[in-house]
């Protein structure tokens, strides 16, 4: 008997769950892409954020529903409007990594009262390259993993 607590037991078994095991694939858009075609696409990948690249690839924003949603609230064009100008842009994106605990994503999105993060791999140059996507989805995955590991 360990004397460990069952919460401890939980805790512990959150904490070897790991990004990399239960990321989704990211969807990504240009920066010069339009809120029409950030609408579009968001539709079409059935994602609910999408992770905004400039001509290198590098992670420089997020959109999400509610971003387009207001964009589409004014008066604007949505097929002149650039992305990049409604966007959340770095520095202010909160991101994980692949060894990350599924802990550590799951109090992220709590505390950050977002939907999602992208996984980044650091290019060494103070650039994020997206390598995927974790959201609510993903640890309501890993939740019913440990029930099932709980049954067998
Ligand atoms: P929604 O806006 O559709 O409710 P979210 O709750 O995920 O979706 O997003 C809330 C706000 O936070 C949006 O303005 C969005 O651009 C921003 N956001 C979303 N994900 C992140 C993130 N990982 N880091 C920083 N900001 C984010």
């Amino acid at each position: 008997y360990t004397g460990k607590t069952g919460g401890q037991l939980f805790q512990e078994r959150l904490l070897k769950l790991k990004v990399k095991d239960f990321q989704s694939i990211p969807v990504v858009i240009p920066e010069n892409a339009s809120v029409y075609d950030g609408i579009c696409t968001m539709f079409l990948e059935d994602v609910g954020t999408l992770f905004v690249v400039n001509n290198n690839g590098k992670l420089i924003g997020i959109v999400s529903r509610k971003d387009l949603l207001r964009a589409s609230m004014g008066k604007q064009d949505l097929e002149s409007l650039p992305v990049s100008i409604i966007m959340t842009r770095m520095p202010n994106i909160t991101v994980c990594s692949p060894e990350d605990s599924m802990l550590e994503v799951a109090n992220k999105l709590i505390s950050k009262q977002i939907d999602g993060l992208p996984v980044v791999k650091s290019d060494g140059d103070g650039g994020y390259d997206v390598i995927g996507r974790m959201t609510k989805t993903n640890i309501t995955k890993a939740f019913a993993y440990i029930g099932v590991e709980e049954q067998s």
